[in-house]
């Protein structure tokens, strides 16, 4: 790929990209030290603007682009009609202060919303705030410790949270000031049920679990850990990242969780990456929807025989506060409304089966070549390991070498207890032809790690940028967007 020249270095003095207006307002003075007149932008066409700009979008990997495994982050495909839908002038440029008459099909969007993902998840209660998976966590762990707050319990400060967690979960817990206690993991990839045991007293607040986990397992004995958690006055939290292993085949509120997160960019199709809004709505049981976030959507039938509902926003009665400004991503929970609508039960149910069914695809096809250290049916994602008799290949250089045959990585090096982990999500939205060429592109680079080691120490070899230097990376930091000799010049 021939490396394009950056935008300042293709600047011409005198070039102009944009004809501005003349002015129909009288000119006035600006304030003398707001006027540089050695800012250094660069001078280019519109086509070249353009150009560098469109070349730039191309270097991009997206879901639009390739396949996409990365394993956790559920990067499935982003349907079309969810764009057009959120579009909408009626969705898209409404105001979130406009008085809410004037916006009741929107506050109806919001409220099916937290209808539908109550039915999914079998939780009596669902806000709609928090803008991400982690933000839900934190949210559900406020909730929780209200609970015990509320209830004159005060000397609970303990989330247990098993070594195979997402790193958000020990993070959001840190957040809220509670300590975190880590339980390790058997030889299944279970919670070790004998160190539960001896965790669980009155100082928990509650055990927080991904289920599956995120060496893509489901949880064997959960019927157990439930009652052990409740049995010490506790609450079972669910991280419900993976929920899209389970939508429609189970509901995390009838297996005995109290709080769940969910992550609509990833179960519900919005799309995610590159630092873009999520959501992350959490529901709760009975007895803790007096605690959401508000504001929350509720319907009111006027006395008068009309069944056409009302929507108003609502503050829960012993609500932790807000955890977002206005009413959460609202453009979000169009998408993921539409996602739902679109498929319906039937056609949400078919997907989990798919996802599964994808990644034990993989999983079996790849565990000959790459070790799967816990090698059972695993849900919608597996981990295996980057690692190969005599040779000293790792995990990261599979992940270049994918790189060279156009292939987005997988998770590296996550969870922390599979060495060399690569964590592997397919989704359902992959045709088997697409499955099926990872599959023989794994298997080839497996082949190139014991017979030509040094092939994939140097990739990538054909990306648009070769092997970063992740260290000098992390401690020289450059966060000057203009070469550095150009950089000078502005400032002399
Ligand atoms: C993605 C993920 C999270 C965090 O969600 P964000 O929306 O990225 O904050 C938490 N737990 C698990 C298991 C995840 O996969």
């Amino acid at each position: 790929m021939k490396s394009e020249p950056l935008v300042y270095e293709m600047s011409s003095p005198g070039r102009c990209g944009v004809d501005m207006p003349a002015s129909d307002v009288p000119e006035t003075e600006l304030p003398k030290d707001l006027l540089r007149s050695n800012l250094g932008l660069p001078e280019l066409s519109q086509l070249d603007v353009v150009r560098h700009y469109l070349h730039l979008s191309q270097l991009n990997y997206s879901i639009d682009g390739g396949f996409y495994p990365l394993g956790s982050c559920t990067m499935k495909y982003n349907p079309k009609i969810n764009e057009d839908v959120a579009r909408l002038p009626g969705f898209a440029a409404t105001h979130p202060l406009q008085d809410p008459m004037t916006v009741q099909g929107n506050l109806a969007i919001m409220f099916h919303l937290q209808e539908w993902l109550k039915e999914i998840g079998g939780f009596a209660g669902v806000g709609l705030q928090p803008a991400a998976g982690a933000h839900g966590e934190f949210t559900g762990i406020l909730i929780m410790r209200k609970y015990h707050l509320d209830r004159g319990d005060l000397k609970r400060n303990v989330i247990l949270i098993p070594d195979s967690a997402h790193g958000t979960n020990p993070a959001s817990t840190a957040m809220s000031g509670l300590v975190v206690k880590q339980l390790p993991s058997d030889s299944r990839g279970n919670i070790d049920l004998a160190a539960l045991r001896r965790a669980c007293d009155d100082s928990v607040v509650g055990l927080m679990l991904t289920n599956p986990n995120t060496l893509g397992l489901f949880e064997e004995h959960l019927e157990e850990v439930v009652n052990l958690v409740h049995a010490c006055g506790g609450l079972m939290y669910g991280d419900g990242a993976n929920m899209n292993a389970l939508v429609g085949v189970v509901r995390p509120g009838d297996l005995g969780f109290d709080v769940l997160h969910y992550n609509l960019h990833k179960t519900f199709s919005t799309p995610h990456g590159g630092g873009g809004p999520g959501s992350g709505p959490v529901g709760v049981r009975a007895d803790l929807v007096d605690f959401l976030p508000g504001p929350i959507v509720e319907a009111v039938f006027p006395d008068d025989g009309d069944d056409t509902p009302m929507y108003v926003l609502t503050q829960p009665l012993r609500s932790i506060g807000r955890m977002k400004s206005f009413n959460g991503n609202f453009g979000m929970f169009v998408r993921a409304y539409t996602y739902i609508r679109v498929h319906g039960p039937d056609g949400l149910l078919a997907n989990t089966e798919h996802a599964v069914l994808n990644a034990n695809y993989i999983r079996v096809k790849l565990r000959d070549k790459y070790p799967v250290p816990y090698d059972r049916i695993c849900m919608h994602e597996f981990v295996c390991q980057g690692k190969f008799e005599g040779s000293d290949v790792r995990a990261l250089d599979v992940s270049k070498r994918l790189m060279d045959y156009g292939i987005h990585p997988p998770t590296n090096y996550f969870p922390l207890i599979v060495p060399e982990a690569l964590m592997i999500e397919p989704t359902e939205t992959e045709s088997q032809e697409t499955i099926d060429e990872f599959i023989e592109v794994m298997r080839k680079i497996a082949d190139e790690a014991v017979k030509e080691p040094e092939l994939l120490h140097g990739a990538p070899h054909h990306a648009p940028v070769k092997r970063l230097d992740e260290v000098k990376a992390a401690r020289d930091l450059v966060l000057c967007c203009m070469p550095a000799e150009f950089a000078e010049k502005a400032m002399a």
